[in-house]
């Protein structure tokens, strides 16, 4: 099955077009996955989200389109909302999670959180998005939003969390509730995952108050990023399930 990569483009495409590549994706056709001239390749619109099939051309420079690929999408959205954690905790969070189908990453400072957000180690993230995008041939790449307190936390949730949307919070506190069956009756899910050092009690009903459901994840603690795969593996089942019936 020929590699998946992504390109900027503002125009929608046609087959017979050429696509001009970056020289990081030059380096990464040529030297990791060492391709050659005509060799197959999938190439995906960031923009119009259009798959072709392509051949590489002028040295890996660019990719000719030969023919659209009709991929099915996906219904609905999945969100994760995680606590920033210490760096190789969020990477492993980013990649897994993004392999498991989430469409937007929200990473929030939470009072717990050991290590401080900022712009590099954001852009490094969303690098890993796009990678993991690419291996596990996804359509889009998820975006990755930040909330560095609670009232960016509560702003950005007016996007997302709303009457048509179920919310869950991965919680350790004592009332929880069954996680609901009917998956497939809410076109956006959205899932908190607290960090290393839980969510303050306040945090948790912040939550409440956004209208996120208090679930259980079993009876052992989990580490963050184990809780934020557990979950999104979950739900990503789930869903799937009930698309299938
Ligand atoms: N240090 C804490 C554990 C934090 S676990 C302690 O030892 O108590 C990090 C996050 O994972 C939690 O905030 C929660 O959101 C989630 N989590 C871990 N295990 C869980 C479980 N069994 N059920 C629900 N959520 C869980």
């Amino acid at each position: 099955m020929p590699s998946r990569i992504f390109v900027n483009s503002e125009n929608s495409w046609q087959s017979g077009e050429g696509i001009l590549l970056s020289k990081d994706q030059k380096h990464y056709l040529q030297k990791v996955l060492r391709l050659r001239d005509s060799d197959p390749i999938e190439v995906v619109n960031k923009t119009t989200k259009q798959v072709f099939l392509a051949n590489l051309v002028d040295t890996q420079s660019s990719a000719s389109l030969l023919s659209e690929i009709k991929t099915p999408t996906t219904p609905g959205k999945l969100n994760l909302i995680f606590a920033f954690c210490k760096s190789d905790k969020n990477e492993i969070i980013i990649e897994k999670c993004t392999e498991l189908g989430v469409d937007n990453f929200i990473i929030y400072q939470a009072k717990h959180s050991i290590a401080q957000l900022n712009e590099n180690k954001i852009e490094r993230l969303e690098k890993i998005a796009e990678a993991a995008s690419c291996q596990s041939k996804r359509n889009s790449i998820p975006r990755i939003l930040t909330a560095k307190n609670q009232s960016e936390l509560k702003e950005l949730m007016t996007e997302f969390a709303n009457t048509e949307s179920l919310s869950l919070i991965a919680s350790l506190e004592a009332i929880k509730v069954p996680v609901p069956n009917n998956l497939i009756n809410y076109p956006t899910m959205n899932v908190a995952v607290g960090p290393e050092g839980d969510f303050t009690s306040e945090e948790y009903q912040l939550f409440q108050e956004l209208g996120f459901l208090p679930i259980s994840l079993g009876q052992n603690i989990l580490r963050a990023e184990t809780a934020a795969i557990a979950s999104i593996a979950y739900l990503n089942i789930q869903k799937s399930q009930c698309l299938a019936e």
